[in-house]
This record gives C-alpha cells, sequence and structure tokens, in this order.
C-alpha cells in the first residue's frame, strides 16, 4: 500500500554495530531521508506539482522514555507509525527521522485543501491514546509543514521550515500543527537578528548578573545568592533571560554564556569574601543545552580551577528536564562535578513528571519548589498538599528545600509552619546588581543580629 521506507533493507546503510538496534526501532539515517526529498522534489518540479513535507515530533517524548523505558518507547513510535500509515496515500511516505521524529513527504498535491486534509487526518490519527507494555499513553504530537515550491526547493530548506513551523506549532497544546508562512519567515529572520545581536552582547560586555538574596528561615540571614542574567542591550535597555535565553540555547550560544556567568559568579564568590561574607552560596543555572558540551566539565573545572574559589559555594540549578535528556551522560557529569566540591540543587521542582526517589541517586543536596505552588497557596488545597509533599520527601532523602517566588507574609509563614529551610522572593528582595546586593546583605545580617 503506502510507500513506507519503514523497512529493513533501506537502512542497509546504517552504521555497523548500531544497526540492530537501528533497525528494531525504524530509523531511517539523515542521508537516506535527505534522498528520498530529493527525488521527490525532482518529480514535482517534472510534473509541475507541490508537495509537502510534514515534520512532526512528539510533545515531551522523553517523559515517556523515562517513565516507561526505551524500549516501550520505540514500540510507542512504531505504534503511531502504523496508525499514520493507515491514513496516508498511496504516493505519501513516511519515515523515522529521530528518537521522536517522523516526516511525511506528501506527492502529487493538488490544492491546499488536498494538504490540510492530509495533515487533519495525521492529526486526527493521533488522537486516541496508544497502549503500550499494558499502559495507555496519551502522547500528543506537534506537526509543521513546508510545501515545494513556496517554502523551499532543497531537502535542506524545506526540512528547517518545516523544522520552524513545527516549533511553532509547539506552542499550542495538545495535537497541533503549523504551515510555514512568510510572517514565520519573519520571524525567523527576527530570530536571526536576535541571536547575532547576543553574539555581540557577550563580545561587547552588556551582559550582566543580578543576585537574589536567598534567606534562611531560621537565622534570618542570607545564605545564598542565585545568579540571574541580564542584558543591557543598547537601544531596548534592560532585557530579561525568558526573551534571550530560549535564542541563545536554540542556537548554542547558551554554551559560552553559561560559562561567561559561572567565571563571573566565581569572581564574584571572591569578591564577597573579601566583603566580609566568606560562606555565601552562589548558584548559576544551568541549561540542558549545556550538556551538549562534551567539554562541560572539564571547562567548568578549568573555570574554578583559575578562579581559585571555595567550590563548596559554588551550587548548580539543573531542571530535571536537563537529567531527562541523556540521564546516563548527565550523571556522570554531576558525579565528576561533584567531586570537585560542587553541589546542584534542582530547579523548578514539582513542574516536571519524575519523582524525588528517581532522582535520590544523584548528588543533589537541594530542591527549589517552583514560584507557580507557592504563588498558588491559599488558592486551592493543592499547592498546600505539593509543598508539605516536597519538603518532607525532601528532608527525608537529606536534601535542602529552597522556596522560589515568596512575595507575601502568608506564603513565608506557611513556609516557616513546613519547615521550609530557605525562601527566595520578592517578599524579601528582587534580584539587583551587585553593589545593591552588599548594601542588602550589610543591612540584613544587621537584623539578623538584633534578632539574635
Ligand atoms: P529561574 O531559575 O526559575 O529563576 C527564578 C526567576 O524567578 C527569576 O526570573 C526571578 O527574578 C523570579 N522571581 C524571584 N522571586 C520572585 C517572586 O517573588 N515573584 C515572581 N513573580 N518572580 C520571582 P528571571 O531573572 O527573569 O529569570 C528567568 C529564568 O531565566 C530563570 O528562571 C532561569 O531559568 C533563566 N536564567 C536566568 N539566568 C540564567 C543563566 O545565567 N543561565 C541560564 N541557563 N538560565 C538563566
Ligand atoms: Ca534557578
Ligand atoms: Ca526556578
Amino acid at each position: 500500500a503506502v510507500r513506507c521506507v519503514w523497512l529493513r533493507q533501506q537502512l542497509s546503510d546504517g552504521a555497523g554495530g548500531e544497526m540492530g538496534r537501528e533497525v528494531a526501532s525504524g530509523f531511517i539515517n539523515r542521508n537516506l531521508f535527505f534522498d528520498r526529498l530529493q527525488q521527490a522534489i525532482l518529480r514535482a518540479e517534472r510534473s509541475n506539482q507541490r508537495l509537502a513535507l510534514i515534520h512532526i515530533n512528539l510533545d515531551d517524548f522523553r517523559t515517556v522514555n523515562e517513565s516507561l523505558g526505551y524500549r516501550q518507547g520505540d514500540e510507542l513510535v512504531l505504534k503511531l507509525a502504523e496508525r499514520l500509515r493507515a491514513v496516508l496515500r498511496r504516493v505519501d511516505s513516511l519515515m523515522r527521522i529521530g528518537g521522536d521524529e517522523l516526516a511525511v513527504i506528501a506527492e502529487n498535491i493538488d490544492d491546499s485543501l488536498d494538504m490540510s486534509r492530509i495533515v487533519r487526518k495525521l492529526v486526527g490519527a493521533m488522537n486516541d491514546p496508544v497502549v503500550v507494555a499494558g499502559s495507555t499513553v496519551a502522547i500528543t504530537a506537534s506537526l509543521g509543514v513546508a510545501t515545494y515550491p513556496e517554502a523551499g526547493d532543497t531537502p535542506e530548506t524545506l526540512l528547517r521550515r518545516a523544522n520552524r513551523a513545527m516549533f511553532e506549532a509547539k506552542r499550542d497544546a495538545g495535537n497541533s500543527y503549523r504551515f510555514y508562512n512568510r510572517q514565520l519567515h519573519i520571524t525567523a529572520g527576527h530570530q536571526l537578528k536576535l541571536e547575532a545581536d547576543l553574539r555581540n552582547a557577550l563580545r561587547g560586555g552588556e551582559l550582566e548578573l543580578y543576585y537574589q538574596p536567598r534567606i534562611d528561615l531560621i537565622t534570618g540571614e542570607a545564605r545564598g545568592v542565585e545568579c540571574l542574567l541580564r542584558w543591557n542591550h543598547p537601544t531596548r535597555g534592560l532585557v530579561m533571560p525568558d526573551e534571550f535565553i530560549p535564542a541563545a540555547e536554540r542556537s548554542g550560544l547558551i554554551v559560552p554564556i553559561g560559562y561567561w556567568v559561572i567565571e563571573q559568579a566565581c569572581q564574584r564568590l571572591r569578591e564577597a569574601a573579601e566583603e566580609g561574607y566568606p560562606g555565601l552560596v552562589f548558584a548559576v543555572n544551568l541549561s540542558f543545552r549545556q550538556f551538549h558540551d562534551r567539554k562541560m566539565t572539564e571547562t567548568i573545572f578549568r573555570i574554578i580551577f583559575n578562579a581559585n574559589v571555595d567550590t563548596s559555594l559554588l551550587e548548580l540549578e539543573l531542571t530535571e528536564s536537563a537529567m531527562m535528556h541523556d540521564p546516563d551522560y548527565a550523571q556522570r557529569c554531576l558525579r565528576e562535578l561533584s567531586q570537585l566540591g560542587i553541589s546542584f540543587a534542582l530547579d523548578d521542582f514539582g513542574t516536571g513528571y519524575s519523582s524525588l526517589t528517581n532522582l535520590q541517586h544523584l548528588p543533589i543536596s537541594l530542591v527549589k519548589i517552583d514560584k507557580s505552588f507557592v504563588q498558588q497557596l491559599g488558592d486551592t488545597g493543592d499547592s498546600e498538599h505539593i509543598i508539605r509533599a516536597i519538603i518532607s520527601l525532601a528532608h527525608s532523602l537529606q536534601m535542602s528545600v529552597v522556596a522560589e517566588g515568596v512575595e507575601t507574609e502568608g506564603q513565608l509563614e506557611f513556609l516557616r509552619q513546613q519547615h521550609c529551610d530557605e525562601v527566595q522572593g520578592y517578599y524579601y528582595a528582587r534580584p539587583m546588581p551587585w553593589p545593591d546586593l552588599l548594601e542588602f546583605l550589610q543591612e540584613r545580617n544587621r537584623l539578623a543580629c538584633l534578632q539574635e
């Protein structure tokens, strides 16, 4: 029926030892995929017809792998693929181009009605949950569509643009799709400009760290600070990280930026000691993307070695997703770094899917409760229970707990009653430039002295 490249013989140019696995999971390598796409483009060109490349990415597939295991994850992809194949036409081909990525080449498209019909059928095919190994899994996907000739006439351009549209679709919840269009093209241009600006920002010294204190609930003293990145843009003024970190992650710029942040934090760590705060902990955020740099541990080691600081005062904050991407590798990095004396905090805890018990073999000494829970205190009963549970579990695993986003007296009181160790939030202080932090610390510690 459908021309499907889900076939063993077509994987014959796969890599030696890996072959068995690749075949079993239905992967096709990129070269072969580009070949197919090139052929399809030539056919479309000759027959003067359109074609659509549909890039399908399963949402949050990492979580599926994490909770079901990789084999079941693969089985799920294969089952979904079967369903998709069933709604495709004879001329369409379906390929698995990555762990959680599928691509459809739909040829002989007469009009846009045709095209949206295909896309809607694909989306429809994914609506029902999939049963793997006895578990029912509801999975959604994001689809990006790029058409020849409108969106491009080479395999590379088509894939890049379908990918771009797919990322756009990811913004919507549930199964969703987007077509690549001029607007996206403009946004893509905007994205490139942002990346270029950011590169200059790093070189031109436009980046700055702000510091937000974490207050110990027993002593009332600032025990540590979180270093938060700001961009002093020459025309736009102060730019917040939410506006540029995603771009930095997509472009890989987060790697050099991340090292700059650690370097800067180490320098401040030394200054803090000179100013009379020798035990102040400096927490730095680490993005999942920084783990892609295979020299990460080595580079971090070099930075702190050159800075000659007490490594036990450096803390790296990571989210669950950073570790779920490649758990074995992440674990190795964490171990190596913790052997240097660096400690780790789990950021935004409660928003992901893994349980603390899953993470207990990792060298994590602190959990940061996500601010969304703190801010919902009083709204519904749920967040109270969740916070209580996180604190007691973390304590039983010998981890400390910091609550983020504390803005009110009421939130503070609740956390105190629950024996939360430290709090961070506007109630005490907003993130601030270095000189302001020094002033804050002076005032704070004077108050703490008076309290005693
Ligand atoms: P995050 O790590 O969860 O940082 C905490 C964020 O909560 C900060 O936002 C902080 O300003 C904000 N916040 C603190 N207290 C309160 C409060 O009481 N109420 C409210 N509503 N918000 C509060 P910010 O500085 O905008 O940073 C946003 C995110 O950007 C950070 O979230 C972090 O994920 C990322 N980020 C910041 N600096 C870096 C960095 O150097 N590297 C990387 N990879 N990511 C960074
Ligand atoms: Ca953080
Ligand atoms: Ca956080």
